[in-house]
């Protein structure tokens, strides 16, 4: 084999397929490991199961890159478990180690004990949305979940606005199935609740449901729902403002579910060791900071809590991390801080790097690990994936300079790396062949199953 460079990317979906693709135009090898079956991350799990054509494009052209010459995938090897950062670095000597791992675990919800409750009346984001997703399929691993009317959903940006969305579809279906109307998730999704329960001539009221209830720290005026450009005028920033009450309110309109904004859960509400319920307080932000209102507490029963507040990366043994993501020292390569050759890429990783002008247009994205876009379309998706790659790209740019300065590795060492990956895979049963490991691990889709 020939001398050259060979690069560990951890994470296979839309950051670490996109590093892919590029180094290997660049003709450096890569291997990517990923913890799960599937390379598809986000787009799996987190992505709601109507989005079935965007998530099929966006999987497929993971594929594509996947497949680039010089890439190698081993599926379900996590780093920090299967794999350790140290021996990556010390025993397999890549020429450089990516971590394109996502952002996946929830942030935790600042509320004393809640905890105590997780998984029995109090869920994560992360885990709903995947149960969401996974829950046609009769192999479905996860443990079954009970949706109930009336749930308290605390957030404020794109997850908890999904969340609200599934939760209503998912107690509508329910309370429509009581009743004999045998009607489908897609439809549903599609036309809006409000629409579908017309046609049947019903109401949530006449359904006997109350809707579940989004509790937000912000105003509505200030929910990430439009783009306020920079040069705005202040007429115009008043505009946006504005606007933003009549977004809400449409999206509202179309899937009847309710928001309080501007309050704070503070404490649980507890009952012979069963959360019943959460006490809210008003906040008031200023000084960029927000601040309970003493004397507003407002106690709130429910039978069901969902915390989506937004997904932080993991911790992973041997990555330092500063606050909730991984500690940085220089921010346009994303290089990690205590390493010469270890970059964190895609939501991993923070830092605001130059989006280029072309894809940084009428919807400014955040490059903070929140879940603060308001991505209600498939367009605003789309945007949100090609800007996540867009950054990988300028990322590599960068880090591209570095290696030009590091002496490549031999083609001994080239082919001892490529022998341990073979091991690897044979490990965990991948024999090399991605489409045919892809088409066996693909779960079953729901548009497949209904008509619509
Ligand atoms: C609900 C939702 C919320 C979003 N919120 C944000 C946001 O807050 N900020 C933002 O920039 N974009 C957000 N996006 C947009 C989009 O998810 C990202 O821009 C893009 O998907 C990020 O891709 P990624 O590859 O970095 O992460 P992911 O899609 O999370 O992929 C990470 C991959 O790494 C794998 N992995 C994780 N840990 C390990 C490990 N230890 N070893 C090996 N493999 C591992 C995972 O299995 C996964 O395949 C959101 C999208 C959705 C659907």
């Amino acid at each position: 084999m020939k001398p050259g460079h060979f690069i560990a990317i951890f994470g296979g979906a839309v950051a670490g397929s996109e590093a892919a693709q590029e180094l290997s135009k660049q003709g450096i090898h890569t291997v990517v490991f990923e913890q799960n079956a599937l390379p598809y991350g986000k787009l799996e799990s987190g992505l709601p199961k109507w989005h079935d054509k965007l998530r099929d494009r966006q999987e497929n052209m993971i594929n594509e890159k996947l497949k680039q010459p010089l890439v190698r995938f081993i599926p379900n090897i996590r780093l920090g478990h299967d794999v350790e950062l140290n021996d990556i670095i010390n025993e397999w000597k890549f020429s450089a180690v990516l971590i394109a791992t996502g952002a996946w675990k929830d942030r935790p919800l600042p509320v004393p004990d809640i905890e105590k409750y997780l998984n029995k009346n109090f869920y994560y984001q992360n885990g709903f949305v995947q149960w969401f997703n996974g829950n046609h399929d009769p192999q479905y691993k996860g443990s079954p979940m009970e949706v109930s009317d009336n749930a308290i959903i605390i957030g404020g940006g794109l997850a908890s606005l999904d969340v609200a969305k599934i939760v209503m579809i998912e107690t509508v279906l329910k309370a429509l199935k009581e009743r004999g109307i045998d009607e489908n998730l897609l439809n549903l999704e599609k036309k809006g609740i409000a629409r579908i329960l017309e046609s049947h001539n019903l109401s949530l009221e006449k359904l006997g449901l109350k809707g579940c209830t989004l509790y937000t720290r912000h105003e509505i005026r200030d929910m990430p729902l439009n783009v306020i450009p920079e040069d705005a005028t202040p007429e115009e920033v008043e505009k946006n403002l504005s606007g933003r009450e009549k977004i809400l309110g449409k999206i509202q309109d179309k899937f009847l579910f309710n928001i309080k904004p501007a309050m704070q859960a503070t404490k649980i509400i507890e009952e012979n060791n069963t959360l019943k319920g959460l006490i809210f307080q008003h906040v008031d932000y200023a000084d960029g900071r927000y601040k309970l209102i003493e004397g507003t507490d407002e106690h709130v029963y429910s039978p069901m809590i969902i915390s989506a507040i937004g997904s932080i990366p993991a911790k992973i043994p041997g990555l330092p991390m500063k606050d909730e993501i991984y500690d940085v020292e220089n921010t346009d390569t994303g290089r990690i801080k205590g390493y010469d050759n270890v970059y964190a890429m895609g939501n991993a990783v923070t830092g605001r790097g130059n989006i280029r002008q072309s894809q940084y247009h009428s919807r400014q994205v955040s490059e903070n690990i929140v879940d603060q876009y308001l991505a209600w379309q498939d367009e605003d998706y789309e945007e949100i994936f090609s800007t996540a790659q867009d950054r990988v790209d300028q990322r590599l740019e960068a880090i591209g300079e570095r290696l030009k300065r590091l002496p490549p590795l031999t083609g001994e060492q080239i082919r001892e790396i490529d022998d341990r990956i073979k091991r690897l895979q044979q490990s965990v049963g991948y024999d090399g062949d991605y489409d045919k490991w892809i088409a066996e691990h693909l779960p079953p889709r729901i548009e497949d199953s209904l008509e619509h």
